[in-house]
């Protein structure tokens, strides 16, 4: 078998890799080997990569690649360990930013490449559009970090005439790709670059912190898309699979967020959601409501009689990082003869899986977490919802309220339960800044403080009683 045969069955290796790492991607059981599997196939294309250049001699600046790489592995990999379970987020949206703006430098150079040793070649599509898509999704990836990572507002920043303004300069950057190919001006290729980069802020800047997952995800596609492109530039069928697998696969995560928050894709682009608070944040509302309070001892004293409890955890529950002492306080019950189970809602957290990452690592076993369906049913018959850190995703309104702008968003229905429990800290309300009426319930009792003070204080007094 000659080299180059064996650099492309390595080739076909790898990108068979990246299917089977899909495929595990999909349950939070295989997830991690997915993870590993994808990574070794990453490798592998590397050196295949490597050797294939060496063969053609057309290898240069090792040390520069190298350098490059050595780069590259210090900073992304203690970010990558080290990393706050609630700052993933914006790791992703870094990570993939970086991988537009990869894709996007591949372009340019082989456009001044191709321009300098074949000046008579047409310069052609896909050049451009690696051009294009990868620098707006660098830029877009920077905004939507600086958002999550508080450098800048997270809430939605907009203008008069703003989509009438993003979408002139799209179709600017559309008349440029025409005038490109037509001249195959390099002049015109860096404004170009100017003005991919400008549609990728202004594209960012109008959307809320809490649709920004979804943009991330979006620009994660677009990302693929880019590194597509390339691989047609560079003749590699390696680049072309792997970027339409991101490609395809981001936009499918996209299309399954948008729909697990019960809203189009076009709402979460481009209606500025959340941008105003209308949660009163009062502990008695002027339609005289009030909401009930309660300690640690009293949800104890509950716990004692229950049967059937249904854990609702959300974002809270990942910023107090208190799943472990929940699982222990799991332990706790059922050893009691409590059924325990958890319901996980899709967008429950600040990412898809954010729950289930978050109870994995605390050895939650993945038969107690339950999807939404299951848990409205075991909620009919359970004497207790603890909503540990979740609001949104539970907020009644998404059923009861057509005027709400979560209407529509599938919910997890804690109210069917005996009793509500919340803990939280305060009287804020979740990411998308409403009101949520479950608080008012006279079956709610919401106990204050962080999470996981709340719950080791929960299990003291349990174990106490
Ligand atoms: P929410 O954002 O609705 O609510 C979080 C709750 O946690 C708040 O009530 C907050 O109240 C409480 N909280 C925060 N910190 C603590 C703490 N240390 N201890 C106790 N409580 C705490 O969370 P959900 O998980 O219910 O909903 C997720 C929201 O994010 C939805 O609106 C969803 O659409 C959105 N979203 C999710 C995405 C995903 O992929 N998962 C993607 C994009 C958006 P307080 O401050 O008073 O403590």
């Amino acid at each position: 078998m000659s080299r180059g045969t064996l650099i492309d069955l390595l080739y076909l290796f790898s990108a068979t890799t990246f299917v089977v790492a899909l495929k595990g991607l999909g349950s939070p059981r295989h997830a991690r080997r997915g993870n590993m599997v994808a990574a070794f196939g990453m490798l592998v294309a590397i050196v295949a990569t490597f050797f294939k250049y060496v063969d053609a001699h057309a290898l240069h600046h090792v040390g520069l690649i190298l350098l490059a790489m050595f780069i590259g592995l210090i900073v992304a990999v203690p970010t990558a360990r080290y990393i706050k379970m609630t700052a993933m987020p914006q790791l992703v949206a870094i990570f993939n930013g970086v991988g537009g703006g990869a894709a996007a430098l591949v372009s340019i150079t082989e456009f001044v490449h191709i321009k300098s040793t074949h000046p008579a070649t047409y310069v052609t599509l896909e050049v451009l559009l690696g051009v294009l898509i990868g620098t707006f999704s660098f830029a877009g990836s920077a905004i939507a970090f600086a958002k999550l990572q508080e450098l800048m507002t997270g809430r939605p920043i907009t203008y008069p005439g703003q989509q009438i303004i993003n979408a002139a300069v799209g179709f600017v950057a559309l008349a440029l790709i025409v005038l490109i190919l037509v001249t195959a001006s390099t002049a015109l290729l860096w404004i170009l670059f100017a003005i991919a980069f400008v549609l990728g802020i202004i594209f960012v800047l109008p959307i809320g912190g809490a649709d920004v997952p979804v943009l991330i995800s979006l620009l994660n596609a677009f990302t693929g898309l880019a590194v597509a492109a390339s691989g047609f530039t560079l003749g590699s069928n390696l680049l072309i699979v792997a970027g339409t697998l991101v490609g395809a696969s981001g936009i499918l995560l996209t299309r399954l967020m948008s729909k697990a928050m019960g809203r189009s894709l076009s709402n979460v682009l481009f209606s500025a959601f959340g941008s105003k608070i209308t949660a009163s944040g009062a502990t008695t509302r002027a339609d005289g409501l009030s909401v009930r309070s309660g300690s640690p001892e009293d949800v104890a004293i509950l716990l004692g009689f229950a049967s059937r409890v249904v854990f609702i955890p959300g974002y809270g529950l990942a910023v107090s990082q208190g799943q472990h002492v929940l699982r222990e306080l799991a332990e706790l019950l059922e050893s009691r003869g409590v059924e325990v189970v958890y319901a996980i809602h899709p967008v429950a957290g600040r990412m898809p899986g954010h729950m289930n990452v978050l109870l994995a690592e605390a050895n939650v076993p993945y038969e107690q977490l339950v999807e939404m369906d299951e848990a409205n049913s075991a909620l009919q018959t359970a004497d207790i919802a603890l909503v540990v850190g979740a609001n949104d995703t539970v907020n009644p309104a998404a059923h009861d309220d057509p005027g709400s702008p979560i209407y529509g968003m599938p919910i997890i229905h804690a109210d069917l339960a005996e009793n509500v429990v919340f803990l939280k800290r305060s009287m804020r309300p979740g990411f998308a800044g409403i009101e949520n009426d479950l608080l008012y319930n006279p079956k709610t009792t919401l106990v204050f403080g962080d999470a996981k003070d709340t719950l080791t204080k929960i299990v003291a007094a349990v174990k106490a009683s």
